[in-house]
């Protein structure tokens, strides 16, 4: 198959992609990677490959074909399909929660040299070099590359990365307690969807309002949590949309647990396990856990708590994630002190005092930690992140922890 033949049947799959007809896509494209002879057209059809298995949640598969596709890069040795690429297998790394694999990846795209098209890649870089540090726990690092990735956004009037940006946004405001911000970023994007997104895809008003409905329901709004979760699983059925699907049905699960309605809580748990098992979604295996455990503390059963607990604290420390590994010891600490075990309470107390400090969630002005409980924070264009209250009082001197000058509040 020659450079023009492939260049059409690349089309032909895009088009049935498009009219919601995956299986036929995928065998138009796959077919195309068995015969063609030309590189540049099995790296798009990689490509093609690549995007469709990640929106299906087959996530493995999606790695097996970004391996292919950077050996293709290599051969051609053009930095263009490199950046591409490497931009690939970063993504890949970060859907299977591979998040050091993740960062490695995203400096060598940035470290790259290539043209004014792989240059466009860096905010979609950074994009994904910020989830990665968010599931490492490393927040500064995390808000540091979306305040980049934002930048290249506006930028390059690039409104689908902007959208995608303030959803991540809206989890790390989320994970570090500011329910205000965690609202706000989210509500953003979805402004965005309705101002510039009639010709994109369903998944980014899906996505917004899943993050909005996150936030609601941690600010407590509970009916406003369920009808923006409703819309956003509405959308992800119509698209077998299996990773959203999973985390509506853990947003739904955590909503009945927030009514203490375990009942309807656990079948939900259980339903998104399922989904996040099969396409390897560890995080939120974590965050599963984590819910079915305070079912099991809600009906005062400490010994199945403590099991679940056991099961996230394992996935936590594969991964690296010191934020959920941090919530498993206080739980536990809560548990162990109710039942009076004086010396596993020790135990637990010590890790967690060990977490807190590897987290670094200090305010750098008062020294008072971060990310305990709602309170509203403000990060610097230096992305260190204090308490609203006390950058207010400190005027106009600089940044308290790395003394750089500028105190005009960052993007985020
Ligand atoms: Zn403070
Ligand atoms: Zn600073």
């Amino acid at each position: 198959m020659g450079q023009d033949q492939t260049k059409q049947q690349i089309e032909k799959g895009l088009k049935l992609y498009q009219s919601n007809q995956t299986d036929k896509a995928l065998y138009v494209w796959i077919k195309v990677l068995e015969k063609t002879s030309d590189p540049g057209g099995k790296f798009r059809v990689l490509g093609c490959l690549i995007t469709a298995h990640s929106e299906m949640g087959k996530y493995k598969d999606m790695l097996k074909y970004a391996l292919d596709q950077i050996d293709t890069a290599r051969e051609m040795e053009d930095p263009d399909y490199l950046t591409e690429g490497y931009l690939n297998l970063a993504r890949s790394n970060e859907k299977l929660c591979d998040f050091q694999k993740t960062v490695s990846y995203c400096k060598t795209c940035l470290n790259m040299q290539g043209t004014t098209v792989s240059l466009q890649l860096n905010g979609q870089v950074c994009l994904s070099m910020g989830n990665a540090f968010l599931g490492l726990s490393v927040f500064q690092k995390a808000l540091e590359s979306y305040e980049k990735a934002l930048r290249y956004a506006h930028n390059n009037d690039d409104k689908m990365l902007e959208c995608r940006v303030c959803c991540s946004l809206g989890n790390l405001y989320v994970q570090l307690k500011d329910y205000e911000k965690a609202l706000f970023f989210p509500c953003k994007a979805a402004e965005l969807v309705n101002d510039y997104g009639k010709g994109w895809s369903l998944k980014y008003r899906a996505m917004s309002q899943y993050h909005m409905s996150v936030a609601y329901r941690k600010l407590e709004r509970l009916p406003d949590a369920m009808e923006c979760c409703e819309e956003s699983m509405k959308i992800a059925l119509q698209h077998g949309d299996r990773p959203l699907q999973a985390l509506c049905l853990l947003n739904f699960a955590d909503i009945h647990r927030c009514r203490k309605d375990t009942d309807k809580a656990f079948p939900r748990y259980e339903s998104a396990l399922g989904i996040m098992t099969e396409i390897g979604n560890r995080l939120g295996q974590v965050h599963v856990h984590l819910g079915v455990a305070k079912c099991w503390l809600l009906q005062k059963d400490f010994d199945k708590a403590l099991d679940s607990l056991q099961r996230s604290q394992e996935l936590a420390d594969g991964m690296g994630n010191k934020l959920c590994t941090l919530k498993v010891h206080c739980l536990s600490e809560g548990i162990y002190r109710s039942q009076g075990q004086e010396e596993k309470l020790r135990e637990q107390v010590v890790k967690f005092l060990q977490c807190v400090e590897e987290l670094e969630l200090y305010c750098g002005m008062c020294g008072e930690s971060i990310g305990d409980r709602d309170q509203k924070l403000q990060s610097l264009p230096c992305s260190h992140i204090f308490h609203l209250k006390c950058l207010q009082t400190n005027g106009t001197k600089g940044c308290p922890k790395c003394f750089k000058s500028s105190m005009k509040p960052g993007f985020v």
